[in-house]
């Protein structure tokens, strides 16, 4: 058996393992690059198989670097089945059409191809089977696989699969704990090969209580009539700013502000998360079966139309702007660092990862000279980092979750930059001193 490693090498982004055995063929996540020209490229080169031989694709989560090029897979010949949780399918075609969107129009303005369209996305909902957590799914002769809770986002997995009678576990992007509407991540106890993520492999979340940290920050820009920018990923960290923002309200700890969710795709996903609240930890539904709406507070604005996006420039601040994209690399939070981003009393909350080479990674690391829609700008605005509101486990969680495994193998590190990974490796070796551990370097193989 043999797994090569096609993304997320010594990265966080482009997570696809394509594993041949006994001849069948088949991926775990088809996720884009990002953050470069380099990235862009590497979306662009081709596939070291054929995708019309791929058997079946099993999707981790939703998340655009870990479903990003399953377009381009059926655009290239793909037609196999893809195992994956029903909510992750459906977050998978808001996300892709979404990003389908974006291509349709810079193809457009830059003259060239896109990776695919949006008909190669909706081709995708014909091809995707829907798993069950902790239920056993059988996908050949003598090869199954059982999706766990990854609490990372809604529907996220831990994928498990077995061959023969050996183990192979896919940790997909591990969840931080304790988070409002997610539960814990699966602790699992065996695996004879172990993937494993190590996006902050080398760092600790700060020990903050994330909704205070969020409060504070939204008193000082009341008190210095500023707006606050909240970049945010569209997918769980919206819902769960949403969900803190309510519960400040109601205990009254915040002043009436108005709050902005300017982001279709946000609001397309909330109502997903509705339609699934069966998945939420016990505390959410407790909330929810008492009757509360844990995603809508007064003073809340749902803006879906370009007109009510643009409506919030003339609302008198202070202000509170959710909005994408999370990394600055697109969206219309871009239109509004336009706006508000010269202005001294204006605040950019981070909650989230920043991948190297984005714009929000430059201004998080506090560049203040930053290219802005093609232009120059000087930014005057503050950066500010939560990152207790991570949705990835920190160092100490990541060894937790290993410490747990009774029986254990190969461990092979992805998911992360070097510094994380190298990191992650030598904390391992100190609490499993015997452990044969991999770095993988882009595309390179392993046999099992
Ligand atoms: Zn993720």
């Amino acid at each position: 058996m043999s797994i090569q490693f096609l993304g997320a090498c010594g990265e966080v982004t482009g997570s696809c393992y394509y594993l041949e055995e006994a001849g069948v063929k088949f991926l775990v996540d088809c996720g884009v690059f990002q953050g470069s020209h380099e990235a862009f490229e590497k979306n662009r080169s081709g596939w070291p198989f054929n995708p019309a031989d791929l058997d079946f694709v099993l999707l981790t989560h939703a998340h655009y670097d870990h479903c990003g090029r399953l377009p381009k897979l059926y655009k290239d010949g793909f037609r196999g089945h893809i195992y994956t949780t029903p909510q992750t399918a459906e977050l998978a075609n808001l996300v892709l059409s979404d990003a389908a969107d974006i291509m349709f129009h810079d193809a457009k303005k830059y003259q060239e191809t896109p990776l695919y369209t949006l008909n190669d996305v909706k081709a995708l909902n014909s091809l995707y089977r829907s798993v069950q957590y902790k239920t056993s799914t059988r996908l050949g002769n003598a090869i199954s696989t059982t999706f766990y809770d990854a609490g990372h986002i809604l529907g996220s997995a831990i994928v498990e699969v077995k061959i023969d009678d050996k183990k192979i576990v896919f940790s997909g992007d591990l969840g931080n704990y304790p988070v409002p509407l997610m539960n814990p991540p699966t602790k699992l106890e065996e695996a004879d090969v172990l993937v494993m993520e190590s996006t902050y492999g080398d760092r600790m979340h700060e020990h903050v209580d994330r909704q205070a940290a969020l409060r504070d920050v939204i008193i000082k820009i009341v008190k210095n009539k500023g707006t606050l920018l909240i970049p945010a990923f569209a997918l769980e960290r919206t819902q769960e700013i949403l969900y803190h923002l309510n519960d400040l309200r109601e205990k009254n700890e915040i002043p009436d502000v108005p709050i902005y969710l300017d982001s279709p795709m946000a609001i397309e996903a909330t109502a997903i998360f509705r339609r699934n609240e069966q998945l939420f930890d016990t505390e959410t539904q407790a909330h929810i079966k008492a009757g509360d709406d844990v995603f809508n507070f007064p003073h809340l604005k749902y803006c879906t139309t370009i007109e009510e996006s643009k409506s919030i420039n003339f609302a008198a601040p202070p202000k509170v702007i959710i909005a994408g994209s999370g990394m600055l690399n697109g969206g219309r939070i871009l239109h509004h660092l336009a706006h508000y981003g010269h202005l001294k009393n204006t605040v950019i909350c981070f909650v989230g990862y920043q991948v190297a080479g984005t714009l929000g990674r430059k201004i998080m690391d506090g560049e203040h000279s930053i290219q802005l829609f093609h232009e120059p700008f000087e930014l005057m605005a503050e950066g500010v980092t939560i990152s207790a509101f991570s949705a990835h486990m920190d160092k100490s969680q990541l060894l937790d979750w290993v410490k747990n495994y009774q029986k254990l193998g190969k461990i092979i590190i992805t998911h992360g930059e070097d510094e994380s990974r190298d990191s992650l490796v030598t904390e391992i070796k100190k609490i499993k001193p015997n452990s044969n551990i991999v770095e993988p370097k882009f595309m390179q193989t392993e046999s099992l």
